[in-house]
């Protein structure tokens, strides 16, 4: 058996040797499934450790010279968990949302198009030709062609974001829609990302035939079948509207700062994990770097709530294919540049959500976010602040660049699609995320199966971050909350 924590540690380690669960990772997985775990099971013990000094992870919230910007996710979709958490935490009166009916912009045809988001503006929208949305319209209908060609059927038939939207929409939806949002929100490459894997809910919808129209619609009905024998919603928790997006009034930041006060000397900061080990009688030996030197904890069960290839490194002495599959997974750099301009410099006014850009327009700048059009007080009077998102999977050979450089060529972009003259902007940021995203692609249904199935044989180990069940903030809080439940379960069926 192996001894805890050395020399005079705090009341959390000390309670209980070993402890229940140490979460690995304080970003907003794992956050969240600490918060969970310590309400449903108050009476056991939970530490929180994160290599780095602050909490959040890809959550970066900062502010200066009268801004207030994200450098990491920009605002989220309120699903019911993370209202719920962002409540449970003392931050209702916090929530701001940004208007639903913004519009987005594609600039196409030298020209920034509306994203038609109803029948009359599709018809009127210039961003397809007629031809693409009578192959929109009929391959929605079920008129598509089955999958062809060896290749996919070699793959057993998944297919890539491409071949799926290609197949079912047509090549000018393909190109003009679904490229630019796949490269600009998921910093993707639709020849490698999986339908199956990077579009669940869709590759759903076809597989039961009918085309996706019918399928959305087969999918509304049974929510709305579902919603009536739902318990009643928690009438405290706020109910923003149909496309609505939310932040906090002091940026997303607040969000992981407040679950963290909640669970106070349970998450330590500066402490990285470096080595796990299982012990004879079935508990996990856990080393890690702390700022006053090295540390071991024993722990009946663990939580990685770690990028993949911090995850694979921690794997691999235990489960070496399970750490070869977590290696597999792509996380392609993408840097935040976030450029202040005075009002006056736009060509347009900038009341909208933001622009994409489609990869066979040459230019670099994947997408930019209005991010002071969309929540009040980011920016002081007379300015906007953008939140322009450049590299991703299919330009790798941004990490070669200086920040100077990526600013210079995002500044270009910005210049020829949204301003009427060259003003210089305020850079006040470049941030450049060397891994952002995980990428779901090909293969990647086999990689998690692989995971899983060899974490089998080491019970109370549990991974769990975004590369599984969907990246959005909202996701990652479902996920969380899930893993704090399963924990749950396989701690009550251990001998006392
Ligand atoms: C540029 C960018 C823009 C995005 N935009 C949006 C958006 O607008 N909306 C949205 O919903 N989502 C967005 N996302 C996705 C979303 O931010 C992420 O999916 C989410 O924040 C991931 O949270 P996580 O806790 O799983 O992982 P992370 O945030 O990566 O946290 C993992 C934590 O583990 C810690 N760690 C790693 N190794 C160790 C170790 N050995 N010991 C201790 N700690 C360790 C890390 O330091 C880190 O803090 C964006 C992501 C990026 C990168």
């Amino acid at each position: 058996m192996v001894v805890a924590t050395p020399g005079a540690v705090e009341s959390s380690v000390a309670r209980s040797n070993p402890i229940d669960l140490l979460i690995v990772g304080a970003g907003l997985t794992g956050l969240s499934a600490a918060q969970r775990f310590v309400r449903q099971s108050p009476g056991r013990s939970c530490l929180v450790v994160e290599a780095q000094d602050r909490v959040g992870g890809n959550i970066t919230t900062r502010s200066g010279n009268g801004f207030l910007w994200e450098e990491g996710p920009n605002s989220f979709a309120p699903t019911p968990e993370l209202l719920q958490l962002a409540v449970e935490v003392g931050l209702k009166d916090q929530l701001v949302f940004a208007d639903g009916k913004l519009p987005r912009f594609v600039y196409w045809d030298g020209r920034l198009q509306a994203i038609p988001m109803s029948p009359g503006a599709f018809w009127n929208s210039t961003l397809l030709s007629d031809r693409g949305k009578a192959r929109l319209l009929l391959g929605a209908a079920g008129f598509v062609p089955p999958i062809l060609g060896a290749t996919v059927q070699a793959r057993g038939g998944e297919e890539t974001v491409r071949e799926f939207f290609t197949r079912h929409l047509g090549q000018e939806t393909m190109e003009r829609m679904v490229d630019p949002f796949i490269s600009g929100v998921y910093a993707g490459d639709p020849d490698a990302l999986s339908a199956s894997a990077a579009f669940r809910k869709m590759a759903a919808m076809q597989a039961a035939g009918g085309g996706l129209a019918a399928g959305a619609i087969r999918t509304l009905l049974a929510k709305r079948r579902a919603a009536k024998t739902a318990p009643p919603a928690d009438p405290n928790l706020p109910k923003p509207k149909s496309g609505e997006l939310g932040s906090f009034r002091e940026g997303l930041q607040m969000l992981p700062e407040a679950v963290a006060k909640e669970l106070g000397d349970r998450v330590k900061l500066g402490w990285r994990v470096e080595a796990i080990a299982r012990s004879s009688n079935g508990d996990y030996t856990v080393d890690l770097a702390t700022p006053d030197g090295p540390r071991q904890i024993t722990t009946r069960a663990i939580v990685l709530a770690t990028p993949a290839p911090a995850t694979a490194n921690l794997l691999q002495p235990l489960a070496p294919a399970a750490s070869a599959a977590l290696h597999a997974i792509p996380y392609p750099a993408v840097a935040c540049v976030i450029l202040a301009y005075p009002e006056t410099a736009f060509a347009q006014s900038l009341r909208g959500f933001g622009n994409l850009i489609p990869r066979s327009l040459g230019l670099q700048t994947l997408g930019t976010i209005w991010a002071s059009s969309l929540f009040a007080g980011r920016a002081p009077q007379g300015w906007a602040h953008l939140i322009n998102f450049i590299g991703g999977a299919q330009n790798p050979g941004l990490i070669n660049k200086t920040e100077a450089e990526i600013a210079d060529i995002v500044h270009g972009d910005v210049r020829r699609i949204l301003l009427k003259e060259d003003v210089a902007p305020k850079v006040l940021s470049v941030k450049l995320w060397r891994r952002a995203i995980p990428q779901y692609t090909i293969g990647h249904a086999d990689r998690l199966a692989t995971l899983h199935r060899e974490l089998a044989a080491w019970p109370g180990l549990f991974p769990c971050s975004n590369y599984e069940g969907g990246v959005a903030l909202g996701d990652c809080v479902r996920h969380g909350w899930d893993q704090a439940a399963e924990v749950d379960r396989y701690l009550a069926q251990l001998p006392v």
